[in-house]
C-alpha cells in the first residue's frame, strides 16, 4: 500500500482538539495510557495464541520496552505482543469504537479542571500521546503477517494520518512521541521510570528501560545498550494466597499505607460473577490523625487490569469504612474510569457492597474469635474505631444487623467490651429493653440519678457517651427484638420488674403527695413541662426526664454546641417522693416564698446532675446561699 492520507472521524478530531488545547496538569499519564496498551496488546497475543502457538514466533517472552533520543527529541514505547494490519490500524487510530463520547465530552467542555486525567472519561488513551508530542509515528506488525505487511501510521493530531506499508521484522508495535517544545522533561530517564513506577509497578509484564551511565563529556546520564526492568512486573494481589507469606502481606502494608505498625487484619480474595475483581483488604492499627474528617477520601487504591487508575477512590467502600487500606483490582472497569464514573457504575456498587461484606466478616471474625489473642485485637479495633463504624447503623441500612453485632459498649457491668448479645444474656427475668443512657462522659452516665432504681434491681443499663450515639441510636431501635430503651425518656415503666406491693406503695405515695405536686409545678411552670413522682429515683432527690419521642437533653445540648438550634421544648421533672428534702418542701407547704425557691433548686440541681447547664447560674448561688444562712 502506498502512502495515503486519511481523515480522523469527527469525534476523533473534538477529542485532539481537547487533548492538545486544554490538557494541562497530570500530563505524565500519557506514559501509563501507552505502557498500558502495550501490555494489552501483549494480553492479545497470549489469548490468541492459546489456540495457535506459532504466533509466538520466535520471540515468546513478552515484553515492553521504553527509551528516548535526546537528540531527536522522541520517547519510544515498543511492544511484542499482537501488533496491526493495515486496516486494524486505520480503524484502531483513525475512529472510535465506543459510544458516548459526545456526552463526555460535553461534559469536559464545561469543566474548568484542565486535568490530563480527563482524557480517562474518553476511554481513548491512545490520543493522550498528543499532550505532549506534536507527531505520533506508530510502527506495527500483526503477529502472523509476513515482514512486508507492516505499517507506518503517522499524525501530527489535528485533521488527518497518513499510513503506508513498511517491511517490520519484528512483530508487535511501536509507538514514537516526537515531542513538542516545551517537553524536553520526558527525555529523562530518571523522570520515565518514576512514571512507569508510580503507574506501572504492578503491571504484570516487565519493562525495560536502557541502563544509564555517566557522560563526562556530556555532564549527564547517558543510556547504554544494557536493559533493566523497572517496575516490579507483579503485583502481590494477583498472586495466588498461598505462595504469599505473612511478611510478605506485611511488608505491601507498610509500602501502602505508610504506617510504620502492622495492621490488624487483611483478606485477599479474587472474586467472580457479577462483577470480576480482586480486593486485598487491611485494617490498620491505629486510627490516622485526620479520621474524624469525613470528607477525607479512602485508602483504598484502585487498579483496573493491574493498571493503577487513581489512590483514593472513595468510590469502593462506604463512609464509615474510610479507615480500611488496601488495593481492589478490577477486570471490569475501563482502564480511562473517572470519579463521577466511578459514583454510578453498577460494576463499582458491587465492589463495594462485595469489599463492605468482607472487611465485615473480617471484624466479625476477630470479634466472635477462640483466640484470645484476636479478641484482644477487635478490643484494639475498637478503641480506635469504633466510633467510625458506628456512623455505619445509620449509613448501611443494608448491613445494620452485622454491625449491631460488632458495637461494644461500656456498662453499668463493665466500663467497656459489652455487646448487645453480652447484655442480653445478662437480662433479667422479664426484663423486656435493653436499658440505656447517653451523657457527655463515662463518669457523667455512671453516676445519673436516673440510673439509681436499674442499679437498686440490679438491671444492667448501657453507658454511651461518644458523639455519634445519638445519632446512631435514632436509626437502631432494637437488638435481637428487644427494644432500645433510654432510662432518661418517658416514665420508667420497670413493668414486670416491679411486684405488686412496690407499685401500690408507689401509688399511696403519689396520691399523698399530690398536692405539693400541684405547688411545684405552679412554681416551676416555666421551666418544666410537667412535674410528677417517680419510682426511678434512690438516693437523689429529683432528675430531669424527656417526653418518650422527645430529643434528649443530651442530644439538645450536642446539637446547641455545634452551633445548630435545639427545639426549645421543656423537660420533665421527676422527684424522690421518699428524699428528705423533697419531705421538707411538703413540709414547707405554708410558706410560699420559700417554697417557690427550694423548688427552683431542686430543678436545678437536678439539670446539674445530668451535666446540664444551667441558664442562670448566680441565681442558683444566691437562692443555695440564701438557704445556707437561714440554716
Ligand atoms: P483502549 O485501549 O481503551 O481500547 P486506546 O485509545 O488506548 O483505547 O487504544 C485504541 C485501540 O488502538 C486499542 O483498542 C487497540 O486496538 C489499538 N492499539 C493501541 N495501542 C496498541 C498497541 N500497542 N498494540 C496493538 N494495538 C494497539
Ligand atoms: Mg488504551
Amino acid at each position: 500500500m502506498d502512502k495515503q492520507t486519511l481523515s480522523f472521524q469527527a469525534e476523533v478530531k473534538q477529542i485532539l482538539h481537547l487533548v492538545t488545547h486544554s490538557l494541562y496538569s497530570n500530563k505524565e499519564i500519557f506514559l501509563r495510557e501507552l505502557v498500558s496498551n502495550a501490555s494489552d496488546a501483549c494480553d492479545k497475543l497470549r489469548f490468541e495464541a492459546l489456540d495457535k502457538p506459532q504466533l509466538f514466533e520466535d520471540a515468546p517472552n513478552l515484553e515492553v520496552r521504553v527509551w528516548y533520543d535526546a537528540e531527536k527529541k522522541t520517547i519510544t514505547i515498543r511492544d511484542n505482543g499482537i501488533g496491526m494490519s493495515a486496516d486494524e490500524a486505520v480503524s484502531h487510530l483513525g475512529t472510535i469504537a465506543k459510544s458516548g463520547t459526545r456526552e463526555f465530552m460535553n461534559k469536559l467542555e464545561g469543566d474548568q479542571k484542565k486535568d490530563a486525567n480527563l482524557i480517562g472519561q474518553f476511554g481513548v488513551g491512545f490520543y493522550s500521546g498528543f499532550i505532549v508530542a506534536d507527531r505520533m509515528t506508530v510502527e506495527t506488525r500483526r503477529a502472523g503477517a509476513t515482514a512486508e505487511e507492516g505499517v507506518r501510521w503517522s499524525s501530527e493530531g489535528t485533521g488527518d494520518f497518513e499510513v503506508e506499508t513498511i517491511t517490520r521484522a519484528e512483530r508487535g508495535t511501536d509507538v514514537i512521541l516526537h515531542l513538542r517544545e516545551g517537553e524536553e522533561e520526558f527525555l529523562s530517564a530518571w523522570k520515565l521510570k518514576s512514571v512507569i513506577s508510580k503507574y506501572s509497578d504492578h503491571i504484570s509484564l516487565p519493562v525495560l528501560m536502557p541502563k544509564t551511565k555517566w557522560d563526562d563529556e556530556k555532564k549527564d546520564t547517558v543510556p547504554t545498550d544494557e536493559w533493566e526492568t523497572v517496575n516490579k512486573a507483579a503485583a502481590l494481589w494477583t498472586r495466588s494466597k498461598s505462595d504469599i507469606t505473612d511478611a510478605q502481606y506485611q511488608d505491601f502494608y507498610k509500602q501502602l499505607s505508610y504506617d510504620q505498625e502492622a495492621p490488624l487484619a487483611y483478606t485477599h480474595n479474587r472474586v467472580e460473577g457479577r462483577s470480576e475483581y480482586t480486593q486485598l483488604l487491611y485494617v490498620p492499627a491505629k486510627a490516622p490523625m485526620d479520621m474524624w474528617n469525613r470528607d477525607k477520601r479512602g485508602g483504598v487504591k484502585l487498579y483496573v487490569k493491574r493498571v493503577f487508575i487513581m489512590d483514593d477512590a472513595e468510590a469502593l467502600m462506604p463512609v464509615y469504612l474510610r479507615f480500611v487500606k488496601g488495593v481492589i483490582d478490577s477486570a471490569d472497569l475501563p482502564l480511562n474510569v473517572s470519579r463521577e464514573l466511578l459514583q454510578e457504575s453498577r460494576d463499582v456498587k458491587a465492589i463495594r457492597e462485595g469489599s463492605t461484606k468482607r472487611v465485615l466478616g473480617m471484624l466479625e471474625s476477630l470479634a466472635d474469635s477462640e483466640s484470645a489473642e484476636d479478641r484482644e485485637k477487635y478490643a484494639k479495633f475498637w478503641g480506635e474505631f469504633g466510633a467510625v463504624l458506628k456512623e455505619g447503623v445509620g449509613e448501611d441500612h443494608a448491613n445494620q444487623e452485622r454491625l449491631a453485632k460488632l458495637l461494644r459498649f461500656a456498662s453499668t457491668h463493665a466500663d467497656t467490651g459489652v455487646s448487645f448479645a453480652d447484655y442480653v444474656k445478662r437480662m433479667k427475668e422479664g426484663q423486656e429493653e435493653i436499658y440505656y443512657i447517653t451523657a457527655d462522659t463515662l463518669s457523667a452516665a455512671k453516676n445519673s440519678p436516673q440510673l439509681e432504681i436499674f442499679r437498686k434491681k440490679g438491671l444492667e443499663v448501657l453507658l454511651l457517651t461518644d458523639r455519634v450515639d445519638e445519632w446512631m441510636l435514632s436509626h437502631l431501635y432494637e437488638f435481637d427484638g428487644k427494644p432500645l430503651q433510654s432510662v432518661a425518656k418517658g416514665g420508667v415503666d420497670l413493668g414486670k420488674l416491679q411486684d405488686e406491693e412496690e407499685k401500690k406503695q408507689a401509688e399511696a405515695t403519689a396520691e399523698a403527695f399530690k398536692p405539693t405536686l400541684d405547688k411545684l409545678k405552679e412554681a416551676l411552670k416555666d421551666r418544666a413541662k410537667d412535674v410528677r413522682t417517680t419510682t426511678r429515683l434512690v438516693d437523689s432527690p429529683a432528675c430531669i426526664v424527656v417526653e418518650e419521642g422527645d430529643m434528649s437533653s443530651h442530644l439538645a445540648r450536642l446539637l446547641k454546641q455545634s452551633g445548630q438550634a435545639a427545639p426549645a421544648g421543656k423537660p420533665i421533672l421527676e422527684v424522690n417522693a421518699e428524699h428528705a428534702l423533697v419531705k421538707r418542701l411538703e413540709a414547707m407547704n405554708q410558706d410560699e416564698g420559700s417554697f417557690d425557691e427550694l423548688a427552683h433548686i431542686l430543678f436545678d440541681q437536678a439539670l446539674l446532675a445530668e451535666g446540664g447547664q444551667l441558664e442562670d447560674p448566680a441565681a442558683y448561688v444566691a437562692r443555695v446561699n440564701k438557704l445556707l444562712v437561714a440554716a
